[in-house]
């Protein structure tokens, strides 16, 4: 057990989770933001972020404060928290990114970690390689054994009750990630940051940077504190939150305002472009685009990296309620709205639906089937995979809604797509409380069809009969061949008010 990290909720692979520093005597409710500051250049007051923004953490670069030399002085003398202004935790970097920018650096893990160590740092970062995307097989490997090598080295170094990060890496290969992960794991470092991720998001590669994130959560253990490395914008915390990632940190509030540019959960706005502002921040709301644009260069930057950490820190804190309320999918589903490559993450999170089912919560709040990809959740899945163990009666009529024909059954099960069929002793239970709408796609009538045939599978003498709603060759096709089938729409008994007769006759289980 990692005893620093506690788990108090979950939904989907996301958590709310403690992390103890213990030497900041500070715990961090995760999921949680570090904003990033450069000690050179502060666009915020750090003293400001903990009591305005509720920042608890901030990340700064250890080898930056080292290669300046009043700075590094200065960060000897008084400590880094008396240095930033920041009585919070502090994470520091140790020159990774310049290494892979500038293909060499002045300093190892060893050297770099007792530098930390001894500025006051309270979560330090051993000298590993971020191998970027699509790099070849063979430098992934030998970069990740230069890594490995690292985690090793920073094992060895006394750095009292400093945390230390060990970053996962691995490029874009799900079994290299998955190995790291899991070498990682198994050392006595803390904190898990996954590395080389940010030049996927710069170029909005959701999906691979979910691919990469569930195989590196495959190899670390559950109890490990995940940090998705460089991920400071708004839009993905959803998705990267519901894949277990715990930590963020955002240069982009800072660097997107250098730009004039407005951040928002669904995107990226150019303040020369807006009219009006769509939050109520304290910026937002005592200042018009106008006065914004006209303000000073300087004024302007710091006005727009406070809306930016705003808007940055409100969507954490409705990531965090999401995961109280059980309905953290919903919210997924909703950023996955506010751009394609969103919805290429929310699909490419979905292929890895078995993988989120064995730690998703068996019950929360209400599933809301809101779009086709509703019907790939892992909710569905769950409860096809419990459909084998119900005990299913020899004549069962499975029906939309009401009774087509005189046939005599044992017993009546609903059928709502995307789920499927259940007995009637399952409809107060989660997921079947759905909330679905009455225009079915072909999607949820598709998975539902996969649940009929779970169901055959599970009891292949049951004589059973599918009355559905219309449903299109595609779901038909799914469902085998020896159910027979009652198209309600053709039949003209489209009745919705029938489903209450087909309610009051009983299936029994046995789970
Ligand atoms: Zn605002």
């Amino acid at each position: 057990m990692r005893e620093h990290f506690e788990i108090r909720d979950h939904d989907a692979a996301g958590r709310i989770g403690e992390l103890t520093v213990p030497r900041a005597g500070v715990t961090v409710e995760t999921p949680a933001l570090l904003p990033v500051i450069n000690p050179n250049i502060e666009t915020i007051d750090p003293g400001r972020l903990r009591s305005e923004f509720g920042a608890d953490m901030l990340i700064t670069n250890s080898y930056i404060i080292r290669t300046t030399d009043d700075v590094r002085e200065r960060a000897l003398e008084e400590g880094l928290h008396e240095l930033l202004g920041f009585d919070g935790a502090i994470m520091t970097d140790s020159g990774s990114f310049q290494l892979a920018e500038y293909g060499e650096i002045d300093t190892t893990t060893t050297e770099i970690l007792e530098f930390q160590r001894d500025i006051g740092s309270d979560v330090g970062t051993p000298v590993d390689i971020p191998t970027p995307p699509d790099a070849s097989r063979e430098q992934a490997e030998s970069d990740l054994e230069v890594t490995r090598q690292a985690l090793a080295d920073a094992e060895a170094v006394d750095t009292g009750d400093m945390l230390v990060n060990a970053p996962v890496q691995g490029s874009t290969y799900p079994d290299l990630r998955e190995r790291a992960g899991r070498e990682a794991a198994a050392t006595d470092l803390d904190v898990f940051p996954v590395g080389a991720v940010v030049p996927m998001m710069n170029s909005y590669r959701y999906d691979d940077m979910v691919d990469a994130v569930a195989a590196a959560k495959r190899g670390l253990a559950e109890d490990c504190p995940v940090h998705l490395f460089g991920a400071g914008h708004p839009m993905m915390f959803a998705l990267a939150v519901a894949l277990g990632c715990d930590l963020f940190d955002s240069a982009a509030y800072a660097l997107m305002a250098r730009d004039g540019r407005y951040l928002t959960v669904s995107g990226t706005e150019q303040l020369e472009d807006l009219d009006y502002l769509p939050c109520s921040c304290p910026i937002c709301h005592t200042h018009t685009p106008e006065q914004l644009r006209a303000a000073g260069d300087d004024d302007r930057e710091s006005l727009l990296a406070e809306h930016n950490l705003h808007v940055t820190f409100e969507e954490l804190r409705r990531v965090k309620q999401a995961i109280r309320d059980g309905d953290l999918l919903e919210l997924v589903e909703k950023r996955a709205r506010g751009h394609p490559a969103m919805a290429d993450g929310y699909r490419a999170l979905l292929e890895h639906a078995d993988q989120l089912e064995r730690i998703d919560s068996a019950s929360k709040g209400t599933f809301f089937s809101v779009s086709h990809e509703s019907a790939r959740r892992p909710e569905v899945r769950r409860h096809h995979d419990r459909l084998a163990r119900l005990s299913v009666p020899d004549r069962l009529l499975c029906t939309e809604y009401g009774t087509p024909s005189d046939h005599d059954y044992d017993a009546v099960w609903r059928v709502v797509p995307p789920f499927g069929p259940f007995p009637r002793a399952l409809s107060e239970t989660y997921p079947l409380t759905a909330e679905v709408p009455d225009r079915t796609d072909a999607a949820a009538e598709r998975a539902a069809a996969e649940g009929i045939r779970a169901l055959v599978e599970a009891a292949p003498d049951t004589d059973l009969t599918l009355a559905h709603d219309g449903w299109g060759a595609d779901a038909l096709a799914a469902v085998p061949d020896s159910v027979t089938l009652e198209d309600l729409a053709a039949d003209g008994h489209r009745d919705r008010d029938a489903v209450a007769s087909a309610d009051a006759e009983d299936g029994s289980e046995s789970e």
